[in-house]
């Protein structure tokens, strides 16, 4: 495809009917409502006659004063402003941005789900009870473990509930130990959840496959290590090849592994970490099952243990005796509460619904397809930017901008350009062992007219970064605000309309 062509209407990106919208409090008029009520027939009385004093506000001045129409159209038009799955294309590696299945949405609505209260007790919860049992056993099965605890309400929260866990259990053999194993090719919110349980976090080179050596690993591993904490496949895509040996070397000197299994999205149905002798994982249901996210939540990021780890399990622990369901408490060895109630329970029905509506037969082909498209993506793009570890990857492909480098074009730049193709850019500079990284998730819900629209634009930019590099230095150019001071925008976000002009 011609890059003229692709700019002149072929590719996903536009420009017209994306209104401006003043602040909501810049709009209105006096006594303009969005309501008409009968005259009223009760006595007037003035707030401060029916409410305690403290309670009555008096300094509320300027809320806006619309109508029905305008409030429609101030949050319709604000809503036109973001990006959504449910828009298009949002391949932001490491984050799992698949299209979620709008039957989930609705199971999580039904009222017998929605109008439950988490104080009715045991015997009034049994359905949801249930559920929760269900998919604590089918997450097990899916991992290859022996115990699941739903509580934790992020990956990262999962992540320092396993790290408790690992701590708890040395502890109780005479030493927590001081130090965490930590590879460069880890997420980086891994060694953030190892000294938030005050260990020491030991960065691991990855070797030239981009993978965590067994040698260098064992020159590592001492009798003070607790765990090594790896993610798999990890951040830049690629399956661990060694994962048997590198338990293994752990093992040996009495240490644990922990998995950071937010990336499950590639193995569903294919590889099960209990096989590998992983010992902890925490899963992102809101990632690889289906819950939409993004903004900073909600989210379910689920534990699963080997048996001798189960004994330290959040509690409460959903458990079955004979033919009941029942919240239990006791657990003498928990690391105690890490949340409140049943956890995110929405999303818990959501997952529930993704796996009972896959079966195991589609969640595997998901999987396979999820690997496909980023191998596809990774084989068409090695064309135009340079892929610093050109293996078979698993979920995501990781790129550079070394080659656009020698035109004054950088990694941000790229993915600011993508903006006017009407695409949402990559995970940029992560992971961080890739200097300019482009990390590029495209998920198994894309199709190849999609993959091909995305393949067109990043050509149609390496040629521009080639050809007209100052095009793709000062994107973007057809959003509705161009170029911001991140680092000022950030700190200092313009909280009226003229500011933004
Ligand atoms: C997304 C992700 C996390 C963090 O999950 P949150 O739910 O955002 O806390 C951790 N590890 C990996 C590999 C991830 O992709």
């Amino acid at each position: 495809m011609k890059k003229e062509s692709i700019m002149a209407g072929k590719t996903v990106g536009t420009q017209g009917l994306v209104l401006n919208e003043p602040l909501v409090f810049e709009q209105g008029a006096p006594e303009r409502t969005a309501f008409s009520l009968p005259q009223s027939d009760m006595l007037e009385k003035p707030p401060e006659d029916l409410l305690p004093r403290a309670y009555v506000r008096q300094e509320i001045q300027g809320l806006p004063e619309m109508s029905e129409v305008d409030v429609v159209r101030h949050y319709t038009r604000l809503s036109q402003w973001n990006y959504a799955v449910d828009l298009g294309f949002y391949p932001l590696g490491s984050c799992t941005m698949k299209y979620n299945p709008k039957i989930n949405e609705d199971l999580a609505a039904l009222v017998g789900f929605t109008h439950t209260h988490p104080y009715q007790g045991n015997t009034k919860s049994q359905g949801i009870l249930r559920l929760m049992y269900e998919l604590q056993a089918m997450l097990a099965e899916i991992v290859g473990l022996d115990a699941v605890s739903l509580q934790p309400s992020a990956g990262a929260h999962g992540e320092l509930t396993g790290m408790l866990m690992i701590r708890a259990y040395h502890a109780d053999r005479g030493s927590p130990r001081k130090k965490v194993i930590i590879p460069d090719s880890a997420h980086g919110t891994n060694p953030a959840s190892s000294a938030l349980c005050d260990y020491q976090a030991v960065s691991l080179k990855s070797d030239s496959r981009g993978l965590i050596s067994p040698d260098l690993l064992a020159e590592a591993m001492e009798e003070d290590v607790a765990a090594l904490m790896l993610t798999n496949p990890n951040t830049l895509g690629l399956f661990e090849e060694d994962i048997l040996k590198v338990t293994e070397v752990v093992h040996a000197k009495g240490g644990l592994v922990y998995c950071d299994g937010a990336n499950l999205n590639a193995l569903v149905g294919i590889a099960r970490f209990g096989d590998m002798g992983i010992d902890v994982v925490h899963l992102n249901l809101h990632k690889t099952f289906s819950t939409p996210h993004g903004g900073g939540g909600p989210g379910a990021g689920p534990v699963a243990v080997r048996e001798n780890l189960a004994p330290y399990l959040p509690i409460p622990v959903v458990d079955k005796e004979e033919d009941q369901y029942v919240l239990r408490g006791e657990r003498p060895k928990s690391i105690g509460k890490v949340r409140a109630f049943h956890g995110s329970f929405g999303i818990l029905v959501r997952a529930y619904a993704y796996i009972l509506s896959m079966g195991a037969e589609g969640l595997k082909e998901a999987s396979q397809t999820a690997v496909v498209n980023a191998n596809y993506l990774r084989t068409k793009l090695k064309r135009f930017y340079h892929l610093p570890y050109d293996r078979i990857c698993k979920h995501e492909c990781v790129f550079s901008d070394k080659l656009q480098n020698a035109f004054g074009v950088q990694t941000i730049h790229i993915a600011k350009r993508l903006m006017d193709y009407g695409f949402h850019p990559p995970t940029i500079y992560f992971p961080l062992i890739v200097h300019g990284a482009l990390m590029i998730e495209p998920t198994e819900t894309e199709s190849k007219e999609t993959l091909d629209q995305f393949v067109a634009a990043m050509e149609a930019i390496a040629g521009e970064s080639q050809e007209n590099p100052d095009i793709v230095i000062n994107a973007p150019q057809r959003t509705k605000v161009t170029r911001l001071d991140e680092t000022q925008a950030a700190r200092f976000p313009c909280l009226t309309y003229s500011d933004l002009e």
